[in-house]
This record gives C-alpha cells, structure tokens and sequence, in this order.
C-alpha cells in the first residue's frame, strides 16, 4: 500500500528568479538556512542539500473503522539532514498535515538537534486525518498500520519517530509494539517519548516546558536581570506551556497571564498555578475558561501577547506575533516555546525595536534532548533517576544558550541568525568530513 514519492525540491535547488514554495512557513524556514550558507560561505551544492530533504515517504494506509467501513489515511515521513546522526522528529496526527508542511517541520529539527549538538538528523512525519473523529481502537489501527508503512525508513539506528501535535505516549507505545512484533526482538530505542515503564524515560513529559525555563533564566542572568523581578506571560498553557510556566515559577519569576483556545486570564500580582492546575483538572473542558480566583481576571487572547511584561511565551501555535502586532509587543524578550510563533516580517520589526527573541531551535529544544537520553537509556538498557536527566538537559541547554549567544555578540547578529548560523555550520561540517563534498580550497 505504501508509494514511495519523491518530493519537489523547494526553492534552492532551481535556479534564481525560480518559483519560491508555496508555504511561507517554507519560504521563511530556507530563507534562514540560505542567510546561514551566505554568510559561512559555503557554497551552492550546501544550497541545495540542506533546504531539500534527502527523502520524504508518503504512504496510503486502509484503516478498518469500527462500523466495518475501510477509510484510507495518507501520511508521511521526511528525512532532512542525516549528516550528524539517525533521523529524529515526531509524529502529528492533525486534518492540516502535508508533504510541504512535514518537509518544514523535518528541516527545523535538523537545525534544531545541531543547535543542542545532538547525534542526530531531522525528520517528521504525520498523517492527515482528525484524531477527534477516531476512536481510540480506530487510533490504535491507525499507528499500526501507518508504522509497518512507514518501516522501511525508520529503526533505532536509522530514524526514530516521537509525539508531536495529537500523537502520545500512547501512540509511541503502539509503534513501538508494532515494530518489535514485525521484528520479533523488542524495540525500544526505535521511538522515544514512550510510557516510564515501557522504555519511557523520567523527565520526558515536562522537558520541553523545563528547557524553555533553563534558557529564560540563562537569558536573565546575561542581562543581568533577577529572576524575581521577572514577569512572565504565556500564550498556550499546554503541554509545553505549562510546564514552561512552572520552570519560570520555579525560578522565582511571576506569571502574571496565561491563556488557551479558550481565552486569556491576568493577574499583576501573579497567578497561582496550583489553583489554575486544579481548575483544568477540575473543568469537564480541561481548559482555563471560567476561571475566578483572587486578583485574576479574563483579558482577550490578543491582549495578552501586548502585555507589558518582561518575557512573553508564545507556547500554542505558529504565526502569533505578526507584522499587525510586532509594533505593539512590549515584553522585553520573546522566548519561543512554539515552533514559529513569530512571522520573519515580525523578526525583523522586533530586532529593529530591540526586542531580543530566543528561537524555537533554542528555547523548544529540551524535548529531543530529552528524547536523545531515553534513547541512549534504551540503548543500554539501564535507565535513570530523575535528577540524572534534570542534569543531562540543564547542562546541554545551558550549553546551546551560551554558544548561541556568544556566537551572536562575536557576530553582532540576532540569537535566531546565531543560532542558524551554528546549526547550519554543524551540519554542513559533518556533511564535509564523511568526505562527499571535497574541502574547500585553501584560496576560498
Ligand atoms: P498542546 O496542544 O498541549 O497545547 C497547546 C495550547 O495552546 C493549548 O492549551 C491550547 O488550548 C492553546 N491554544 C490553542 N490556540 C490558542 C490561541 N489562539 N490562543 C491561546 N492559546 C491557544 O500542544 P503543545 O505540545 O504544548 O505544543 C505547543 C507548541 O509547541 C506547538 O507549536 C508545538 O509544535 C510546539 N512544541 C511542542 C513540543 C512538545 O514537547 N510538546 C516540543 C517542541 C515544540
């Protein structure tokens, strides 16, 4: 059932003046890359390897749904830049999942695992469909189908998938299974952000949010600024988002706002988020909406992202901050918790106000490195406490913060372009040393 297509090579492979994607997320995403590759020098045949995937998959699976009917999902997975190491990138099970999209979101990984200098490449995969409509034993078949489908390119050594938007624990378990009964040994470290107790690691569900903490804090203490003086708003209180504002809680930072789909509440004094948490425990909808406590009050979605706050978390979705609202942002700094929060009309408007961004390869990083200690746990077959992985991820995003910053002010440059410039560096040099690309000569 499964077709193997190759997918139109955007943009830098076709000569200048040449159609640009049609995604913007596309067009904004090779724009960086290519900004990175100018300024290293590197080239026009990195031009074209590192804004193409080195293969994407799309595959069509019959899914047999609990009144007897056959439904067939389309779905993909996309390899980037396998340079430094296995594919890695999650699964999106979501109704707007797309080759194009895929393709973006598998070249953000790329930089981002060289960002946090993980052994790995960029991948993602997804399949269009709404989890919403499925039940879950529909869902169940649905991974297994769309894992033996996408098998051929994935294993622990090869490409290994972890959740994303509507996939879970729950849907790790399930292809994990899936692989290990198709292979007959069992295969943890073919898929990360499993269950604890099924080759999971401890730490997992709550490391993005922690990795954004890390790097807030690291961003406050360049500058100077204290923690407790900090306050913080965020946009998305999710997975990420609440974990995110937990970390900066922690830190000694006020969270004076935090909003969901279902509208935004703010409290100057500083919100409680042990009575927040309880109230999305609590509400039949599992979300903020209704909620009354003390000073707290409802403010509107877009109020939010305008607050006068030191650190703004846009934590939901992309495309948030935009050339209609950059003008208007007054936090000091932006730190990225969503993939693409912020358009690349409104980067440059806040890098011309002087607001500082920290970028989604950076600031959302903690969750693959996390991700990377499950699979060097899985690998060994022995697995850690809590306080070893808090370690592993608050020394590695430690480290990313300060080599991306140092790397900004040597450069007088934004910590996006830094950033872009390391990864693109990181990669292009391994792609150099397994000694397809011949070494630059001496005079270039
Ligand atoms: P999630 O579904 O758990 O949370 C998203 C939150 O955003 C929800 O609370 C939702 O109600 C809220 N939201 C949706 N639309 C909103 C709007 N218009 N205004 C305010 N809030 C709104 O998803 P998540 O896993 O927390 O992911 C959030 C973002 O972070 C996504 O861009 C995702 O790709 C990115 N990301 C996630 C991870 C991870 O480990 N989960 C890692 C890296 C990046």
């Amino acid at each position: 059932m499964a077709t193997a297509s190759m997918t139109p090579r955007p943009v830098a492979a076709q000569p200048a003046g040449q159609a640009r994607p049609e995604s913007q997320a596309l067009a904004d995403a090779v724009d960086l890359v290519e900004a990175a590759i100018d300024e290293l020098r590197l080239g026009s045949s990195f031009r074209q390897l590192l804004t193409a995937p080195e293969r994407s998959l799309t595959v069509n699976v019959p899914v047999v749904m609990d009144d007897g009917e056959v439904v067939v999902f389309t779905g993909y997975r996309v390899q980037h830049g396998g340079a430094r190491g296995p594919f890695k990138g999650g699964i999106r099970y979501h109704p707007a999942v797309s080759l194009e999209e895929t393709t973006v979101l598998a070249m953000l990984m790329t930089w981002k695992c060289a960002v946090v200098d993980l052994p790995f490449g960029g991948a993602k995969g997804g399949v269009r469909c709404n989890p919403r409509q499925l039940s879950l034993t529909e869902r169940e078949r649905l991974t297994r189908q769309y894992t033996m489908a996408i098998r051929p390119l994935i294993g622990p050594l090869r490409d290994v998938p972890a959740p994303d938007v509507n996939t879970d624990g729950q849907t790790m378990a399930w292809m994990m299974d899936a692989l290990s009964q198709a292979s007959g040994e069992t295969m943890f470290a073919a898929v990360t952000g499993k269950p604890v107790g099924l080759g999971g690691s401890l730490g997992r569900s709550e490391a993005t949010g922690s990795g954004i903490g890390i790097v807030a804090v690291e961003l406050l203490r360049e500058y100077g600024r204290a923690p407790k003086e900090t306050s913080v708003a965020v946009q998305g209180y999710g997975k990420v988002g609440r974990h995110a504002a937990r970390a900066l809680a922690g830190a000694g930072c006020r969270i004076v706002a935090v909003s969901d789909v279902s509208g935004a509440w703010r409290d100057p004094a500083g919100l409680d988020l042990d009575d927040l948490d309880r109230w999305i425990e609590r509400n039949p909808s599992g979300l903020l909406e209704g909620y009354a406590n003390g000073g707290a009050r409802p403010i509107s979605n877009e109020a939010l992202l305008e607050l006068p706050v030191d650190l703004l978390v846009p934590a939901a979705l992309e495309g948030q901050v935009t050339a209609a609202n950059a003008e208007r942002i007054a936090a000091w700094a932006i730190v990225e918790g969503a993939n693409g929060p912020v358009t690349a009309e409104a980067d440059r408007i806040l890098d011309r106000r002087g607001v500082i961004v920290v970028p989604d390869i950076l600031a959302n990083a903690g969750g693959v490195v996390v991700s990377h200690l499950e699979w060097v746990q899985d690998l060994q077959g022995y697995f850690w406490d809590q306080e070893q992985v808090d370690a592993g991820l608050r020394r590695r995003m430690t480290k990313a913060f300060a080599d991306v910053s140092a790397l900004a002010r040597r450069r007088g440059v934004s910590l996006r372009r830094a950033a872009y410039l390391l990864a693109v560096d990181r990669v292009a040099s391994a792609i150099r040393t397994r000694g397809v690309i011949p070494p630059v000569p001496a005079a270039d």
